[in-house]
């Protein structure tokens, strides 16, 4: 590790941006949780790493268009998922709020390329993209139980794609390690961040939450019950050997388990 990344950790932070959500049926999260049938608020997040070479964004988040007419982009399955969105909650006001705007993004990390994740990318075509190869070509031409919740319309701009073939250490110097996690989709890839205090492990959906992953019980949104096994496998040693905390994006109790930018952050 170079002097100017070890003297950098102390610079890091992560700013969690909330972007709305959207009700969802517990189904989603679990087809045989006892709540299915009832809508519950699942939650949009996308997260600014500040880094001295750059700041990354880990995902884009969902189109704003989602909030006025979500049909346009989302057609019968705007039905399924009801967003709720205010006109703060998408990328651009959301990084204004952190005195950034979108062309403070040098780099960005896309844990997968679903409508609430990768909405954000018409922002972003000056910034690189990081996406596993198996990701970008099963979201262009996804199987029929998943084709409504890829928007081609998120991914069809001059966007500079870095397509990756599994591991990734985005700046050299282990600080933003990125890791392959399959299971919710063919290419998920999620975000370990070596901060001052503790390393952060960003899920993006390789779990949708934490308790559902430790019993090892499979949301309905799944590329693979196998690679989910697998995944969660790697994300708990990851966990255990690194001792870092897990983050996934649609966590429920985010309002007391996530430090909300712009008034709190990981650091
Ligand atoms: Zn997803």
């Amino acid at each position: 590790m170079t002097d100017l990344a070890y003297g950098s950790i102390g610079e890091m932070r992560i700013y969690p941006l909330y972007c709305g959500g959207d009700m969802t049926d517990w189904a989603v999260f679990d087809p045989f949780d006892p709540r299915a049938g009832q809508k519950v608020f699942n939650p949009y997040f996308v997260y600014v790493i500040t880094h001295p070479e750059g700041n990354v964004l880990f995902d884009s988040g969902a189109h704003p268009t989602l909030r006025t007419d979500p049909h346009s982009r989302l057609g019968a399955t705007a039905d399924s998922f009801q967003v709720v969105m205010t006109e703060e909650d998408w990328l651009v006001p959301r990084l204004a709020s952190i005195g950034m705007s979108t062309s403070d993004i040098s780099h960005v990390v896309q844990s997968h390329l679903h409508f609430d994740h990768a909405g954000g990318l018409e922002w972003l075509t000056h910034a690189k993209v990081y996406v596993q190869r198996d990701e970008l070509a099963f979201a262009r031409n996804p199987p029929r139980y998943q084709r409504e919740i890829f928007v081609q319309k998120d991914l069809n701009h001059p966007i500079d794609w870095i397509e990756l073939d599994g591991e990734f250490d985005l700046f050299g110097d282990g600080l933003l390690r990125i890791f392959p996690t399959p299971g919710h989709t063919k290419g998920h890839q999620s975000l370990l961040v070596h901060l001052r205090s503790r390393p952060v492990f960003l899920l993006g959906d390789a779990a949708y939450l934490v308790s559902k992953m430790r019993e090892r019980l499979v949301p309905a949104v799944a590329w693979s019950p196998d690679a989910f096994m697998s995944t969660w496998d790697l994300v708990e040693e990851i966990e255990r050997s690194q001792n870092a905390l897990l983050v996934a994006t649609h966590e429920l109790d985010y309002e007391t388990s996530v430090p909300m930018a712009p008034a709190r952050w990981y650091a």
